[in-house]
């Protein structure tokens, strides 16, 4: 059975086989794939059978246990306690926080529900913790965000591709058979497995990446590079953004960032001489508290080398989560409604009201990003009760110790999910739900493209998917039981028609289409004529999303932030991925191979700074923020800078990254910043 991987955004093409109730996977030929896998997409099926997956509902009794339940109970009690708080506090009493890795039929039932159901303003979800830089930054410059505007299999003609805070040969390694022909001028302040790779590898002091964009910018003009005939026939805005860097020559920008003047030159140099160029950004440019401005730095950039919208050149987003696309379109997002638009446009509300039988009215407003989502717990007029669905933001979301003492504060925690996460931990109530070989849905990927995920597998238990469970919920807060189907294909023929006339529109998509076409990517609207739409692999190649049909630079500067000024900090903690696990770790760190590979956090330092602090290799170290600590065995490492300290935000308990990290979020996106924090490292005292 044809299917995909249920892990990052790059979603692998895979063959599903069942036998004997055991699923197996072997790589299909999938064009993002072409036959290749990583080791977490061969070992996911090993995820299906996993001894502590949840099989049934739990629900926490008088003592404070949780204790097994059955679907009617833990179901009322939900809708019991819900209506009591709506009708005590309002709808904004309840907050929902959805998932990247979600379907799209499910992200955007919840979307639904949110509004519908309790009608309450206050959903967000985890994909504000990583793309949303990136999906403000590229709506800015193009009108609309959609990851790569372009298929993958456009990179393997580039010649040059520059990417910014990515490490794609650890998080999705077989997109590394496409750039196998680039030369490769890769930003990062660590020696990762990408940047080991890399023709020119620029090490900027973490949180400096704007002033790097800048410099080369700056380079770009001075040294004429521009396009301008692109720059006055496709763009607007140049002059200001020009203002802006105008300041940042090369000296300036390595006294800032400590890159070298001449390799800023020779970024620049390589990418525009070059016969076709990418700029690609990751999480390392966009979790910053400056995120959206570092990424439109990079986009200015391209936008000046005449890339974005040009054949066989661009601009695009490495989108890391499963669905982290799909996720950011349907309405699970603050102020988002369904088709990519903004919950604010009055036409969006009145034609998405419209297939929900509601007067545009009715819709609540936007709500708040994830992280004052949670810190509302704290609020007089906050959220009292909080719905998590396929997240854990015990450990995803930043400043873990002031997210616990929110948590606590809630009067009802509701965890749906398929494994014990260390959210579902601290919930009042567990729901068991099915995951990707259990289930029909669709994903979209960081090519815009919507693909099928299939069924081979009865769930386990009492487990039931989460359309189910939003049905059953909505159904006890009074809702017509028609207006929330359990049905993946029912609900994603919803979902296409109050996608239609939005930036993401799937109205010309179905099942059957999925199914004879294998994948169709976004914009698709429903064809008038004979022939239905062929979707849109590549974008922008006529005109940019704005009006005008032009593509914008965004005016930004560089200043210091909260974890790094003009005066370096001593040691900052940097946060990110390794190859072995994914997201928190829920599913990862339960699969044999993975587990074995990389059992544990670990913090990588330079051997001179663990010299200093008395530390040496897999000594147990203390690393303190003012937030708090973290405890985690050291691995030294000769290639990162003697300023920065690595930590992998897979792990859990005194591991977790975030006990590190601090409240600071970006005020155009809120994706926090997740790169920057100063920190103390010492030896852990033995007892
Ligand atoms: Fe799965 Fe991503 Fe690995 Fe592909 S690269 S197999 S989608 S985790």
């Amino acid at each position: 059975m044809p299917s995909h991987c249920p892990y990052c955004a790059l979603q692998c093409g895979t063959v599903l086989t069942e036998r004997a109730g055991t699923a197996s996977v072997r790589p299909s030929l999938f064009p993002v794939n072409q036959g290749g896998l990583c080791r977490k997409g061969w070992t996911a099926p090993e995820l299906l059978h996993d001894r502590e997956r949840l099989r049934e509902p739990w629900v926490r009794n008088a003592r404070g246990v949780l204790v097994r339940s059955d679907w009617d109970s833990a179901l009322d009690r939900v809708g019991d306690e819900l209506r009591r708080l709506v009708a005590a506090h309002g709808p904004d009493a309840v907050g929902v926080f959805g998932g990247g890795g979600l379907t799209n039929e499910k992200a955007y039932l919840l979307g639904k529900f949110a509004r519908l159901a309790l009608g309450t303003s206050r959903i967000d979800y985890n994909g504000r913790f990583c793309m949303a830089a990136a999906a403000t930054a590229g709506k800015a410059a193009f009108g609309l965000d959609r990851g790569l505007p372009f298929p993958v299999t456009d990179l393997a003609e580039a010649g040059v591709v520059l990417l910014a805070g990515a490490n794609p040969a650890e998080t999705m390694p077989p997109l590394m058979r496409h750039l196998a022909n680039a030369d490769l001028v890769v930003i990062d302040p660590r020696e990762s497995a990408t940047a080991a790779r890399a023709a020119l590898h620029l090490r900027p002091r973490p949180g400096t990446d704007l002033a790097l964009a800048l410099g080369l910018l700056h380079v770009a003009v001075t040294e004429g590079w521009c396009d301008m005939d692109y720059v006055a026939r496709r763009t607007v805005g140049f002059e200001r953004a020009w203002a802006r860097a105008r300041a940042w020559w090369p000296e300036q920008v390595e006294r800032v960032t400590g890159v070298a003047a001449a390799d800023q030159r020779e970024a620049v140099r390589m990418l525009a001489s070059a016969r076709r160029g990418y700029v690609l950004t990751g999480r390392g440019a966009e979790q910053h508290e400056n995120g959206s401005d570092t990424v439109s730095g990079f986009v200015n950039l391209a936008l000046a080398l005449g890339l974005p919208g040009t054949p066989g050149n661009g601009y695009g987003c490495l989108t890391g989560q499963g669905n982290g696309q799909g996720g950011r379109e349907h309405g699970q997002k603050a102020d988002q409604l369904p088709g990519y638009r903004l919950i604010t446009d009055p036409r969006a509300r009145a034609e998405v009201a419209e297939v929900w039988g509601i007067a545009p009215e009715e819709l609540p407003g936007p709500g708040l990003d994830a992280t004052r989502l949670l810190e509302s717990a704290a609020w007089e007029d906050g959220i009292r009760a909080l719905l998590v669905f396929g997240s854990n933001p015990v450990l995803s979301a930043p400043h873990s110790v002031r997210v616990h003492e929110c948590l606590s504060r809630l009067d009802l925690l509701v965890v749906a999910d398929f494994l014990p996460s260390e959210t579902a931990q601290r919930a009042d109530v567990v729901l068991p739900t099915t995951q990707w070989a259990e289930e029909e849905g669709t994903m979209t990927n960081l090519e815009g493209r919507v693909l099928r995920r299939r069924e081979v597998l009865p769930p386990p238990g009492s487990a039931r998917s989460d359309l189910e469970v939003l049905h059953e919920l909505a159904v006890r807060l009074g809702q017509d039981p028609a207006r929330f189907p359990t049905h993946a294909p029912t609900v994603f023929d919803e979902l296409a028609r109050a996608s239609a006339g939005g930036p993401a529109d799937y109205s010309g998509i179905d099942y059957q289409r999925l199914d004879a076409e294998e994948a169709l990517h976004w914009p698709c609207p429903r064809g008038t004529g004979e022939s239905p739409h062929p979707g849109t692999p590549r974008m922008f190649l006529d005109s940019f999303a704005h009006p005008d049909g032009r593509a914008r630079f965004v005016a930004v500067d560089w200043s210091p932030t909260a974890g790094v000024g003009e005066r370096q900090p001593p040691l900052v903690a940097t946060t990110g991925r390794i190859m072995e696990q994914y997201q928190t770790g829920v599913q990862t760190r339960r699969v044999h191979e993975l587990s074995v590979s990389a059992p544990e956090g670990f913090v990588r330092l330079h051997p001179d700074v663990a010299a200093r602090a008395g530390v040496s290799q897999d000594q147990r170290t203390v690393i303190r923020s003012e937030h708090g600590e973290v405890r985690a065995r050291a691995e030294l490492d000769e290639s990162i800078r003697r300023d920065t300290v690595f930590l992998p935000i897979h792990y859990g308990g005194g591991e977790g990254a975030n006990l590190l990290t601090g409240p600071e979020t970006d005020p155009s996106s809120g994706i926090p910043e997740f790169k920057v924090c100063p920190v103390s490292i010492t030896a852990e005292e033995v007892p």
